[in-house]
């Protein structure tokens, strides 16, 4: 394995070198809401823009041809990237709340009904809740949750005793974006079909950041988004295995999505295209492509193994501070998200005046309140790190901690 060249791979990110205010410098600690992106990404969508704007499908001429070519050649190498079987089942949505809203729009109305129950877990994202709750108002769908333990593990105990109602989905979350824990996917993936259910993974913190197989994790449902993986806002991917694509029913209509059209009817598209209705994210689909060449061309092992390095380092560092609280389980057990409160100081207070030395953190629930309420608290301050960050910021990051203890008395 080459070494891991952190210097090289910041200066791939053009905003790592801005200051934020005079003199400062940008410490980026905020890449679980949403990663930095290099100049590959930035130019492929350039490129684009500047070389090969068109519709896409639709049209014979060459700009169409080359903007087909790229959105569909952007899709193969996501198909890729998570070892899908096909590319038939890389769905372009708009992130990864869309793809689990997909998921619970057709996959799911069309298969649960009354009293049916999903499983989820306490430490989800809203993004998996909301569209459950949903359909539980609705159809009266059943709900319950793989409990949390204290230091932010699954309780795979309690899970065994919840497959014992026969669950028609589980849809949980691969890796926290509070706690950090990468869950143990491929054994709640096989014990979930052990008892009938289908799976849903978020994996909206797990692909950016870990090696992921759906076809090794055997997924049925596979849900991330670009903006957290070095690619643009506006797209995300639903992976599917495509016997279970191929029967449900489309989710929006419109162009694209069809086969043929007469004034009472329709036929819906084959995979992919059947659940991409309208003009979608073009420049966006080449910018994903582009970040997941990056990314494979760095390597998601070295990517996964510096982090580890960095998420070590830090939860470390946080530890030796007085009156730190840090939530979630061990360095072995986590990814790159150190969420913690400062005793006596409003985790805000906190963000607010690290920003003021540039160092950008998150404050509040993260989209994750049942979470939080859980722990007893109304929110946490979030540093987060990804292949650019170093152990310097993490020094950073703890003096500035120092700095708001001693301005806090
Ligand atoms: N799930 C998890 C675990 C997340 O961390 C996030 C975003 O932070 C989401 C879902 C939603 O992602 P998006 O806003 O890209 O749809």
């Amino acid at each position: 394995m080459n070494s891991f060249n952190v210097e090289q791979i910041r200066n791939d990110f053009p905003i790592l070198k801005r200051e934020a205010r005079q003199g400062v410098c940008v410490i980026y600690l905020d890449s679980t809401a949403t990663s930095q992106k290099p100049v590959q990404v930035i130019e492929a969508m350039n490129d684009y823009y500047r070389r090969s704007n068109a519709n896409i499908h639709r049209g014979v001429h060459t700009l169409a041809e080359e903007a087909t070519t790229l959105y569909e050649g952007a899709r193969e190498r996501i198909a890729k990237f998570i070892n899908a079987a096909s590319s038939r089942e890389v769905i372009y949505t708009r992130n990864t709340t869309e793809s689990i809203n997909l998921v619970a729009y057709s996959w799911a109305r069309a298969n649960l009904k009354a009293g049916d129950l999903v499983i989820l877990t306490e430490m989800e994202h809203h993004s998996n809740l909301v569209p459950w709750h949903m359909l539980q108002m609705e159809r009266g769908i059943e709900l319950d949750f793989i409990p949390v333990t204290e230091d932010g593990l699954l309780d795979l105990e309690a899970y065994k005793s919840l497959l014992d109602r026969r669950p028609k989905l589980v849809s949980f979350t691969h890796m926290s974006n509070v706690l950090g824990t990468i869950n143990p996917a491929d054994e709640i993936i096989r014990l979930a079909h052990d008892a009938g259910a289908i799976t849903l993974v978020d994996g909206a913190q797990s692909v950016p950041h870990l090696s992921v197989d759906v076809q090794a994790l055997d997924a049925d449902f596979y849900a991330f988004s670009a903006h957290k993986m070095c690619g643009p806002t506006g797209i995300g991917v639903l992976y599917g295995k495509s016997a279970l694509l191929d029967a449900m029913p489309p989710f929006l209509g419109g162009g694209d999505m069809i086969k043929e059209v007469k004034l009472r009817s329709f036929r819906a598209n084959s995979l992919p295209h059947k659940f991409e209705a309208g003009t979608p994210a073009i420049a966006e689909a080449v910018g994903f492509g582009a970040a997941v060449d990056y990314l494979s061309a760095i390597g998601m092992e070295r990517i996964a193994a510096y982090e580890h390095e960095i998420t070590e380092y830090a939860l470390d560092r946080l530890e030796e501070v007085p009156g730190v609280k840090l939530f979630g389980p061990s360095a072995d057990k986590k990814g790159g998200v150190a969420a913690f409160t400062l005793d006596g100081v409003h985790p805000h207070d906190v963000a607010q005046i690290l920003d003021q030395d540039g160092i950008a953190v998150r404050a509040g629930h993260h989209c994750a309140q049942p979470l939080h309420e859980k722990f007893g608290i109304p929110a946490t301050s979030r540093a987060s790190f990804y292949l650019y960050n170093t152990k310097d910021e993490v020094d950073m990051l703890v003096n500035g901690i120092y700095k708001v203890k001693e301005m806090f008395g």
